[in-house]
């Protein structure tokens, strides 16, 4: 790890670059909320996040889904494709929840949705994400009308997929979020994490997720339900 060089620090993942076409996303042992403004540290949980992310993205490739995965390390890395990011978040919803509950408060929490809804949100710290029109990423240039369309059917797949899967354990998948990137041959590719920390998973009403430690919860009740997630889904 001494050779590579810090090109990205997150809240919740370092990101070094190994070589032209690879980098390595390293997995803090720590757990943010309130945009950064509450943060513990949290023994255990990069190496959860990187295991939960190494699984899902090998699922979604060995069902068609092109991914910048390439390897885990056992811990808390990865190694993955270097891609040109696309800068925005999408989010599907399966369930009413979370900011959706904000902007449509007269929905009542956990309803479920005739058909799961997609949306995109600005990456932006400074201005918090802001939702997205579909035409205001064309106009902005941030992607194109044939790529857009092939981000919501690539997301809307997903969804099938981890809602099967994740319903065959008996847990239900409320949300999550996916961000895109491009790889040097022009192909789109799922990128970053996928983990409790950009998922909200329930088993039996109780999460499973980051949501946990939004609403309160310790550090260490967080890294338990990750593990307890983990062993459900029987990732090692
Ligand atoms: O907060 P909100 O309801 O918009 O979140 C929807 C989903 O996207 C949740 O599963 C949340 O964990 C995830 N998310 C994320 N990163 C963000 C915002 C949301 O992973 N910056």
């Amino acid at each position: 790890m001494n050779m590579v060089e810090l090109i990205y620090e997150g809240k919740a993942k370092r990101v070094y670059r190994l070589n032209d076409d690879e980098l390595i996303i390293e997995f803090k042992d720590e757990v943010t909320a309130l945009d950064g403004l509450r943060r513990e540290a949290a023994a255990g949980k990069g190496r959860l996040a990187a295991a939960q992310t190494a699984f899902f993205m090998n699922y979604l490739e060995r069902n068609g889904v092109r991914t910048h995965f390439i390897d885990w390390d056992g811990d808390r890395r990865i190694t993955v494709r270097a891609l040109r990011m696309v800068p925005i978040e999408v989010i599907v919803r399966n369930y009413a929840y979370g900011s959706f509950l904000r902007r449509m408060p007269m929905v009542k929490p956990l309803t479920r949705f005739s058909k799961p809804l997609v949306e995109f949100h600005l990456k932006s710290d400074e201005l918090h994400d802001p939702l997205l029109t579909t035409d205001d990423l064309i106009e902005a240039g941030l992607l194109g009308r044939e790529d857009l369309q092939e981000v919501i059917n690539t997301s809307l797949k997903v969804n099938d997929l981890l809602m099967g899967l994740l319903g065959m354990h008996g847990l239900t998948l409320l949300d999550f979020k996916l961000e895109f990137g491009f790889s040097r041959d022009g192909r789109l590719l799922l990128a970053d994490e996928l983990s409790g920390d950009t998922m909200r998973i329930l088993k039996e009403g109780r999460h499973l997720d980051k949501e946990l430690f939004r609403k309160g919860a310790s550090a260490v009740d967080l890294v338990k339900a990750y593990a307890e997630l983990n062993t459900l889904l029987g990732i090692s």
